[in-house]
């Protein structure tokens, strides 16, 4: 039976992923050997890898002067590795939730952090602006978050700062474009929008690096990673593999231009019932509101109905709607490989809601 599957991370992978991946499990590229049971070292492995970076290069139009690296970790261990490489004694974050609290609680282990903008006051509900001005000229380099997963808020443009911009873009990477020049450093997780878990994007602009006189592990490092092509040690093979496979399915579909229509019109589709329906209330600001994770809560009159709601649609195969377990509520990721056809039962599903219980 069909599922419709909403999850924020992990998240759905397309059928061309997942179909590709297994082949390569069984046989890669005709080679009679499994992408999981060969070196990383080979030649096959080493095809795997080089590919991967281009595509990465080329869907993103990364310019010159930038590294792409696959690491381990996850985007928590960017929160450390980034400042561990760049912070020399300044660094400046904008505290837009949950994430970027944790990315400010690593910063502060090398050096001093100004935050200088949040929007805590109003439970993360929208992206605070107008903080550009007020960016100390001396800061190693400013962090942001585009992409809230949690509270559902995204930046709608990038922020125009005269020092390094660094961004964790773990959940929207790859749904629209995005100018790379204007940053210094972009990490992403790969398990919403890039592939599976276990593997870590990297894009870095070289010449930022060795600027700090700290010592710094070697895994750790970026040089290290750049250096050695990502492939100091070991790289997780079959999540790199998968990644390439999503990658090139954007390609086929039209790349990040089409990944953010598409994203658009599902996003919408959601919101527009949301906003339509009474039963719900949308709980990130309009203008602000993420096209990839859309976050809603019963209306006041409906509170006790929450979990009905989330039985109601169980019934109908559609899952993960279920809010973070931190803000509760509701939330429909929708990243690149959600299909329309789930976000219409989703929307089916509230409008015959509405018709049962209101
Ligand atoms: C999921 C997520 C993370 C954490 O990623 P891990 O890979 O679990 O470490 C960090 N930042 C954002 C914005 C996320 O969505």
């Amino acid at each position: 039976m069909k599922k419709h599957n909403f999850y924020a991370g992990p998240s759905r992978l397309s059928e061309y992923t997942l179909k590709a991946t297994a082949e390569a499990i069984g046989n890669l590229a005709g080679s009679g050997l499994s992408i999981m049971g060969i070196s990383h070292r080979s030649a096959e492995f080493k095809d795997v890898m080089d590919s991967s970076i281009e595509i990465v290069k080329e869907l993103l139009q990364v310019p010159e002067g930038y590294s792409v690296l696959f690491l381990q970790g996850g985007g928590s261990m960017q929160f450390c590795m980034a400042p561990y490489n760049l912070l020399d004694k300044h660094a400046t974050y904008v505290n837009t939730g949950i994430w970027a609290e944790n990315a400010i609680k690593e910063a502060k282990l090398f050096g001093e952090v100004e935050v200088i903008a949040s929007s805590e006051d109003k439970n993360f509900s929208y992206i605070p602006k107008n903080w550009e001005k007020n960016v100390n000229p001396q800061t190693s380099y400013v962090h942001i978050t585009t992409n809230n997963t949690i509270v559902g808020t995204q930046y709608k443009s990038d922020p125009v700062v005269s020092v390094p911009l660094v961004s964790d873009m773990s959940s929207d990477l790859f749904s629209r474009p995005v100018d790379i020049s204007k940053y210094a450093l972009i990490y992403a997780g790969a398990q919403k929008n890039i592939g599976p878990a276990g593997v870590t994007l990297v894009i870095v602009k070289d010449e930022l690096l060795g600027k700090v006189t700290r010592e710094i592990p070697t895994m750790l490092q970026y040089k290290t990673h750049i250096d050695k092509g990502s492939m100091y040690n070991t790289p997780p093979t079959v999540a790199v593999y998968a990644c390439l496979k999503t990658l090139e399915r954007y390609r086929q579909l039209g790349g990040v231009e089409a990944m953010h229509e598409r994203a658009n019109i599902k996003a919408q589709m959601i919101y527009n019932e949301i906003d339509r329906n009474q039963m719900f209330v949308g709980t990130a600001e309009v203008s602000d509101r993420s096209n990839m994770n859309i976050c809603f809560v019963m209306s006041e009159n409906y509170k006790e109905l929450e979990s009905t709601f989330l039985e109601f649609i169980a019934a109908r195969n559609i899952l993960g709607v279920k809010g973070h377990r931190l803000v509760g509520g509701f939330r429909a990721s929708s990243y690149n490989a959600q299909r329309e056809e789930s976000v219409k039962a989703l929307v089916k599903a509230m409008k015959d809601f509405e018709k049962r219980y209101k």
